[in-house]
């Protein structure tokens, strides 16, 4: 019998509440059947606090209430109440952003630097979702004389949102803003590793006036709560972030109900450094493309690509800023990487780095665990590779990146494109017309051309290929939630 809410210091001396229990319908409870599960600090290996844990009956009563929600008033509310609604939350979000940050840091391990990035984000994305409620248009269309039609946008009703360990506030934001700015309701599983955040900003929900069932959160497995909300017959939608094998589960799962989908999957994306380049902005670049949030990052750019003539100035340059990046205590001033977001996350790491010294590429700089307590992996590239190399070809999902050699266009183009995935890439030069001429040929969702990693509320990501099904963020990330509806009559 866990108490709903516990005191919890952080490692920076700040107490604060953690909720824990299950939020459904407006409010905490335990799980029906009393589950918790464990939670730990990655970057300490210390338990941090447990929480209740979702089994299918808990989903089918969230969306119980969920469903009541929508068809108690959110469906059909005006835009202006949800724009209420949803600024609210991003004020409060800004208003609590520290600990935000600092519970993030704790729970997933990333370094302050990141996580306040993340939070910034957060309620830039949520106020930008406010902003969408009354922008949701439809069409009038001239059908002929004597008829008009027109068109509108309503909302699907029950979504069903997974979301992974790697940005766990992050992915929250980009799922819920959208939901409800276009009038649904939601039913949202956090990753089993990272619930902390999604809890304490379920809190902020209340305190925002969002209506009870408008939004729930259920921690727990999933294989169970995720799986029981691919199956449910009142879910209409299921959005998805996560790894490609899970991805292609859920469709899998969710086709028994044809549910709309959308997924954000894995990714292998190129980052390419020209001659012409401004090799220490591009190799910054670089760095922060793979480096960034552990190399924890669906978009990273994990496959660098660099032209011949500047190949060995540039791995030299790279190696240099490599070993300059501090690693360790999420916490502490100037820490720029903290550690992985699980012991299972820092072994896979490890194994793709047996695998690639095995298969015979170069260790730069790194190549092993940092430290022994907490589950930190150094910084790591891999020189010497070619394309079929498994770490060439895999998505490994931590810091270690790949370093080859091209000489034309063409070439690169064909290497970066040699990939099932599509979801970003990165273009450094200072010949614009290249920039574009490559970026048009890149099959790829997001093309950052002499940034990486650069994301914008207003900007749609998504991606190609194996990465994934439709776009979030922006304007597209309102047609994820909205069907549309044709009507027409005869004057
Ligand atoms: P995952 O894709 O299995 O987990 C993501 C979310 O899906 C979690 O909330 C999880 O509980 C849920 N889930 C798992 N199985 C499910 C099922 N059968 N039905 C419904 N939901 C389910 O990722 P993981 O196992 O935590 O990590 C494995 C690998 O996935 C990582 O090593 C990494 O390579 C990759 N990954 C990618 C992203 C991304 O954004 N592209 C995010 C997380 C993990």
């Amino acid at each position: 019998n866990l108490p709903l809410r516990v005191a919890v210091t952080l490692p920076n001396g700040q107490n604060y509440e953690q909720p824990r229990g299950l939020f459904i319908d407006g409010d905490f409870r335990p799980s029906i059947q009393g589950k918790t599960f464990e939670i730990i600090d990655p970057s300490t290996e210390q338990q941090i606090t447990h929480v209740y844990e979702a089994l299918e009956d808990d989903v089918d009563v969230a969306v119980a209430a969920a469903k009541r929600a929508f068809e108690n008033g959110w469906g059909t509310s005006d835009p202006e109440t949800r724009a209420g609604v949803l600024f609210r939350l991003a004020d409060l979000v800004e208003q609590h952003s520290e600990t935000l940050a600092a519970i993030e840091s704790m729970d997933n391990g990333k370094s302050l630097l990141c996580s306040r990035g993340d939070v910034a984000l957060v309620s830039k994305y949520l106020r930008s979702c406010g902003g969408w409620t009354d922008k949701v248009y439809g069409n009038v269309i001239d059908t002929g004389k004597d008829h008009f039609a027109y068109s509108v946008r309503e909302p699907l009703g029950v979504c069903g949102q997974i979301i992974p360990w790697n940005f766990p506030l992050l992915m929250w934001s980009w799922k819920i803003g959208p939901a409800l700015a276009t009038g649904n309701t939601v039913v949202l599983k956090p990753a089993e590793a990272t619930p902390l955040s999604a809890l304490y900003a379920s809190q902020l929900c209340q305190e925002a006036g969002v209506p009870a069932g408008v939004v729930n959160v259920l921690p727990g497995a999933g294989r169970i709560v995720g799986e029981r909300f691919c199956k449910h017959p009142d879910i209409k939608k299921i959005a998805f972030t996560g790894s490609s094998a899970t991805g292609r589960h859920i469709m899998k799962s969710a086709a028994d109900t044809i549910k709309k989908i959308t997924l954000e999957l894995g990714g292998k994306s190129p980052n390419i450094v020209f001659a012409d380049a401004d090799l220490d902005r591009a190799v910054r670049s670089i760095a922060f493309g793979i480096f960034f949030n552990s190399g924890e990052i669906c978009c990273a750019g994990s496959r660098i690509y660099v032209q011949d003539s500047v190949y060995d100035t540039v791995l030299q340059k790279f190696k240099d800023y490599t070993e300059s990046l501090k690693v360790g205590d999420p916490f502490e001033e100037g820490v720029f990487q903290g550690s992985q977001t699980s012991h299972n996350q820092m072994e896979k790491i490890l194994s793709y780095v047996k695998t690639g010294t095995g298969e015979g590429a170069r260790v730069v700089t790194g190549g092993k665990r940092h430290g022994s307590k907490g589950f930190f992996v150094k910084p790591t590239i891999f020189a010497d590779v070619h394309e079929n190399m498994k770490i060439v070809k895999e998505e490994i999902f931590g810091p270690v990146v790949t370093v080859s050699k091209f000489s034309t266009v063409d070439e690169v183009i064909s290497m970066a494109n040699n990939s099932v995935y599509g979801l970003a890439a990165g273009i450094h030069t200072r010949d614009v017309n290249k920039a574009i001429d490559v970026s048009n040929r890149i099959k790829a969702g997001t093309i950052w051309i002499n940034t990486y990693n650069a994301l914008h509320q207003s900007v749609p990501f998504g991606g190609y290929g194996q990465s994934g099904i439709g776009s979030e963020m922006g304007a597209a990330a309102l047609d994820n939630y909205t069907q549309t509806k044709s009507v027409r009559m005869a004057i």
